[in-house]
């Protein structure tokens, strides 16, 4: 069974642009959407994100949207925790192939972690 982990200098849920995602103020609170929209740059990917070392800027700090917990996706998806595993490793593929394609070397080196079981994060 594949198990989820976030692959470093993978970024794609760092690009923000919310043409990609029309139902953002179905799940984000009206205060958790302003600070979402105050996040997308003018290229559509998130301002605290370095496009170099593809890491978050502040990322101790970043939003509960940014965090992948049993408690964030469980308030802002109402998914249950044993749930949780599925629905992360699909959000992040439906990412990944959106931002870099679905034959991408993210999207290889995705699906090659979450089969090996590495964690990185
Ligand atoms: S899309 Fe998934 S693997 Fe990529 S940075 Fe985000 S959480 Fe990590
Ligand atoms: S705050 Fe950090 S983790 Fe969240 S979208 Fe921006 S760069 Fe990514």
């Amino acid at each position: 069974m594949a198990t989820w982990s976030c692959v470093k200098q993978c970024g794609a849920c760092c690009h923000l642009d919310p043409q990609e995602r029309p139902e953002l103020e179905d799940y984000l609170s009206p205060e958790d959407f302003a600070l979402y929209m105050s996040l997308v740059g003018a290229d559509g990917w998130c301002i605290h994100y370095d496009a170099l070392s593809r890491e978050c800027q502040i990322y101790a700090k970043r939003p509960r949207f940014c965090r992948v917990t049993p408690e964030t996706f469980e308030q802002l998806y109402g998914i249950e925790p044993e749930e949780l595993n599925d629905f992360a490793i699909d959000c992040c593929r439906q990412q990944i192939e959106g931002v870099y394609g679905e034959r991408s070397l993210e999207s290889l080196q995705f699906e090659r972690h979450i089969g090996l079981d590495l964690s990185q994060c």
